[in-house]
């Protein structure tokens, strides 16, 4: 499949930042700079944000995903938030696997399995993350940790559900520090993710794959104009919507 049938898909992770309030007024804003975008724009705010960015984005291109879901439908999971809850809130989809929460809160690629296919099963796009450390990479390892990543992580999933997924590469080393892969290692990754897709179905020409790691206006073009990427998971520049705005326009 031709990269231009591909939608670019540009994903703002707000991570633990906003109110409600401030959450409101950021798509008040941002929605009039992007009315033009042929883009799928999602912003992923804080549990709590979500209903009021569903509303404030009704009839708009924006879509809404959560940063994190637990796998099972309901329970007792103090805590935690489920695909259902999030459907029934009309979520369209929900990260998975940052490297935060791998870093930080013990997410295991076991439970990536199990979430991965809930949210296939419950209708919401995973939008799975996947990415090396420093030390991986200069150890040579960048391809053998993503492979490793994307077979636990897609283990469940079958070859024809797999275009449901999104995947965000992300190298740990490149997220809020500043430091950009080049878009010529940004390429070469996400075309071995490919490479690795293809193997797991023929969908895997449908799947976007995108760039995440200190994505700012200036070099968004540069990277978007890759053809194996087919957009970005955006952290810091993604709080401000004038900012935010221009990197969708740059696509
Ligand atoms: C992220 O955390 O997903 C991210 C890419 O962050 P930043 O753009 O700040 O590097």
């Amino acid at each position: 499949m031709p990269e231009s049938m591909r939608t670019p898909y540009i994903a703002a992770n707000w991570k633990m930042h906003k109110t409600v309030a401030e959450a409101a007024e950021y798509v008040d804003a941002l929605l009039p700079q992007i009315a033009a975008t042929q883009s799928d724009v999602v912003l992923c705010p804080s549990f709590l944000a979500l209903a009021e960015v569903v509303e404030r984005s009704r009839g708009s291109a924006v879509r809404v995903a959560a940063q994190n879901m637990h796998e099972a439908d309901e329970g007792a999971f103090t805590g935690e938030v489920s695909p259902r809850m999030l459907v029934a809130a009309d979520v369209d989809a929900v990260i998975l696997g940052h490297s935060e929460r791998r870093q930080l809160f013990g997410e295991t690629d076991e439970a990536l399995a199990r979430k991965v296919q809930a949210a296939l099963t419950e209708g919401l796009e995973p939008i799975l993350c996947v990415g090396e450390s420093a030390e991986a990479r200069d150890a040579g390892q960048t391809e053998a940790v993503l492979e490793r990543q994307l077979q636990a992580d897609l283990v469940a999933v079958e070859g024809g559900k797999l275009s449901g997924v999104v995947i965000a590469y992300e190298p740990i080393w490149a997220i809020g520090t500043g430091r950009t892969a080049t878009p010529e290692q940004a390429q070469e990754a996400i075309a071995f993710i490919r490479d690795v897709l293809r193997e797991h179905g023929a969908a895997a020409e449908r799947v976007r794959i995108l760039y995440g790691g200190s994505v700012k206006p200036a070099n968004a073009a540069e990277l978007m104009a890759q053809p194996d990427i087919d957009g970005a998971l955006v952290g810091g520049a993604s709080l401000d919507p004038a900012e935010f705005a221009e990197i969708v326009r740059a696509t």
